[in-house]
């Protein structure tokens, strides 16, 4: 079996995590509303999430 001759530093280990980092797809309009929202979040503008109305939001 292949083994590593050396240790990786952590230096080098932080470079190569330096790619591994997820990026936020920030928003989506909100298919009620067109307010942005994130995505699989409630909506905070009009409070409906998957078509209907979740929360009721105050008016
Ligand atoms: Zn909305």
């Amino acid at each position: 079996m292949a083994v590593p001759k050396r240790k990786t530093s952590p230096s080098k280990r932080g470079m190569r995590r330096s790619h591994d980092a997820l990026s936020v797809e920030a928003f989506q309009e909100c298919s009620n509303c067109g307010e942005l929202k994130r995505p699989h979040h409630l909506c905070a503008a009009c409070g409906h999430y998957n078509g209907r109305e979740v929360v009721a939001v105050g008016l």
